[in-house]
């Protein structure tokens, strides 16, 4: 196959590949940092959270409802855009037979967990969901007593930070690169997808062809015209000419190293699809934890990124395209080989390495509830294994398209990614 079919192909498979990796990770770590053991703390009346003593915790806002005497509280750290919401329902006393639903704005069943203490269900708020409020609708029975509510939580507005990123264009880094000639750009001009374009690709597994050629609400008149002027692509025709022959059998090694590339990213967008579509049961108990032992962080979740790509040209810096991405995770600094822990119970379902996101782990906590953890430089749990939050999963690592040693944490709600620092304001009990 031409090597150009085998760029559009792998467009459509990420999107995002003309994108850069992640310089806002790339903070020179001049100094060690106080990695320090965390403690355990506690919220509300049962919540425990191991953290490091520089985390603060946030107490959350609380709204509560009532339907016939039977009480429903909702916690969240502001109800703002990119917040988890912790809803729980509380069994009156000395009542037999006492049942809850929650159903969705579209009358969809939201999967509430039993416990003995009544219910409870974590609901996200998208980054981007421009809802005014979450609607539901409440129905219950306490004995043979049937009663029906609607429940509206308002969402807070939130402006996440934007920045400006460069990326310097060259080819897949795990493939021979190849001389970049003017006309050559759509072809030799990908650079790495970072984990947000990974992710935002679960979310739009099948993304149009509008998306791949426009993929940023800026992109469509940024294209730049990535030709040099007509001297300079002259002097590149003669180039590529003179080099054509003699690359040929370097060019059939690097397709053959290219099919390779396409096939490994394949098979490890598959993995993550498998992965996201489980319904684990709801393994989240009272104990919830920071995902290292040194809070700081080095680029915020949702922050917006305008990825400006560029390449140099006859010693010129040419723009090649822009466009704007969002970070669903968190990225926290870390010396390679701290630790990394569990920020919740749950099961391994994923532990490897992969291309974009390094050796990375994912954790189901249940009911649609997914943690994962990238660029470690170590796995210490296998697929399978239970966790338990504060747990020792890896160390700190600058694996995959990283560029200084980070953790990018991400936690998703039943495909919705939301700041996982918002979970440690929620009162979470079993
Ligand atoms: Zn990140």
């Amino acid at each position: 196959m031409p090597r150009h079919l085998y760029f559009f192909l792998l467009l459509a498979l990420f999107p995002g590949l003309l994108l850069g990796n992640d310089p806002d990770s790339s903070h020179k770590l001049s100094q060690p940092g106080s990695e320090k053991k965390n403690s355990w703390r506690k919220l509300g009346q049962s919540t425990r959270i191991f953290a490091p003593d520089d985390f603060s915790i946030e107490e959350p806002e609380q709204l509560t409802f009532k339907l016939e005497g039977v009480r429903m509280d909702a916690y969240s750290r502001d109800f703002a855009q990119g917040d988890v919401v912790y809803i729980e329902i509380l069994r009156p006393a000395k009542v037999h037979g006492f049942y809850s639903y929650l159903y969705d704005k579209d009358g969809k069943p939201l999967p509430l967990t039993r416990t003995n203490w009544g219910y409870r269900i974590l609901l996200p708020i998208g980054a981007q969901d421009e809802r005014e409020k979450i609607e539901l609708t409440w129905k219950q029975s306490v004995g043979d007593r049937f009663g029906q509510a609607r429940i509206e939580i308002p969402i807070n507005e939130k402006s996440f930070p934007q920045t400006r990123w460069y990326n310097r264009v060259s080819f897949f880094p795990d493939l021979a690169p190849r001389e970049v000639g003017g006309e050559e750009t759509s072809d030799s001009g990908a650079e790495s997808a970072s984990e947000d374009e990974v992710q935002s690709l679960e979310q739009n597994p099948s993304p149009t062809e509008d998306q791949m050629a426009s993929s940023g609400p800026e992109a469509e008149n940024t294209e730049l015209d990535a030709h040099g002027s007509p001297a300079q692509e002259k002097t590149l025709m003669a180039q590529k000419q003179e080099s054509e022959e003699e690359g040929l059998a370097a060019e059939e090694e690097s397709e053959e190293k290219l099919s390779n590339f396409m096939k490994k990213i394949t098979l490890e967008k598959s993995l993550r699809s498998q992965v996201f579509e489980r319904k684990g049961n709801d393994l989240i108990t009272s104990r919830l934890s920071h995902p290292r032992n040194m809070h700081y962080i080095t680029s915020q979740c949702f922050t917006s990124r305008l990825k400006i790509s560029y390449k140099y040209v006859n010693g010129q810096k040419v723009e090649v395209g822009r466009r704007v991405v969002m970070h669903n995770g968190v990225d926290l600094r870390g010396r390679p080989g701290t630790p990394v822990y569990a920020i919740a119970d749950g099961q391994v379902v994923l532990a490897r390495s992969m291309h974009f996101e390094g050796n990375f782990t994912i954790i189901d906590h249940g009911l649609g509830i997914f943690s994962g953890y990238m660029h470690q430089s170590n796995l210490k749990v296998q697929v399978g294994q239970y966790v338990q939050a504060g747990e020792r999963i890896g160390d700190v690592g600058n694996t995959g398209y990283s560029t200084g040693p980070h953790l990018h944490l991400a936690l998703w709600i039943r495909g919705v990614p939301v700041d996982p620092l918002s979970l440690y304001s929620l009162p979470i009990r079993e």
